[in-house]
């Protein structure tokens, strides 16, 4: 039994990442149109047809837009956290069921165990997403960040694979000719991760069991993939660090990535 992660596609046009296992898929956000995250899960080989459940980190268009819609088209329900739930059905449900997830809220669907850890960002209840699926595989995806809580810290030292933000080169904010009342909004306590930031968390969080680390969420304006990279993986390699790092990208799919874990020891390979 493997685990699979595939990211669809992540940056501030819509984020959307899928677990595969034995067939059962957990979509962790749905930040495209249910068309597009369609067609993208085609065109990276994964198929729907087993869609046990969508994942929510907070309601935002870059984060939900397809949501209710592929969770109600594929009879799956919509973990999200009470607060985001009420957001995004303000205007309807579409047919969609919820299941409450939460720090003490914890649900199964399929071989997939979700639960959530509160991040700082400016979304009615917003949540770093975590899953365990039944070969031990622990994943968690934490962006739109701000600076990271407390829970989050502690929710990343237990993970096989992170998908962490890495939003904007600092240098490159500074000088992106966005007014300094939006730099602070993208720099500020309930905004974005720098690369160094994601850097510095990751360092903090490494742990013997830490095999992927999938990097998302880069601004366009102020970010690109070698910058991005570079930062965090100098920092994790200096530590000692010997998984795999990769890059989710806006336009195209990333993986899948086979996520295994060895004794303690997790290793992760491209196939
Ligand atoms: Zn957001
Ligand atoms: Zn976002």
């Amino acid at each position: 039994m493997t685990t699979s992660l595939i990211a669809l596609g992540s940056g501030s046009r819509g984020n959307c990442f899928a677990l595969e296992c034995e067939g059962a898929v957990l979509l962790i956000d749905a930040g495209f149109s249910a068309k597009e995250v369609t067609r993208r899960a085609e065109r990276a080989g994964l198929d729907l047809g087993g869609l046990v459940g969508v994942a929510l980190t907070h309601e935002h268009g870059d984060h939900a837009s397809g949501a209710l819609r592929l969770a109600a088209r594929h009879g799956a329900p919509l973990l999200a956290s009470p607060g985001t739930w009420r957001a995004l059905t303000r205007s309807g449900n579409e047919g969609a069921t919820h299941c409450a997830i939460g720090s003490a809220l914890r649900v199964e669907v399929g071989p997939f165990t979700v639960w959530g850890a509160p991040i700082a960002h400016d979304a009615a209840e917003p949540l770093a997403v975590a899953v365990e699926s039944l070969d031990g595989v622990k994943i968690g995806v934490a962006y739109d960040l701000g600076r990271p809580t407390a829970a989050v810290r502690l929710l990343l030292r237990e993970l096989t694979a992170v998908i962490l933000e890495a939003n904007h080169d600092e240098i490159l904010l500074r000088t992106s000719g966005y007014p300094p009342s939006v730099q602070q909004r993208i720099a500020g306590s309930a905004g974005h991760l720098s690369n160094r930031a994601a850097a510095d968390l990751l360092v903090e969080a490494m742990h013997p069991g830490l095999g992927t680390v999938l990097l998302a969420h880069l601004s366009q304006r102020c970010n690109n993939e070698e910058l991005a990279r570079n930062t965090v993986e100098t920092a994790l390699r200096r530590k000692g660090f010997r998984g795999v790092v990769d890059v989710a990208r806006q336009d195209d799919p990333v993986g899948p990535l086979r996520l295994l874990r060895c004794d303690g020891a997790q290793m992760t390979f491209a196939i």
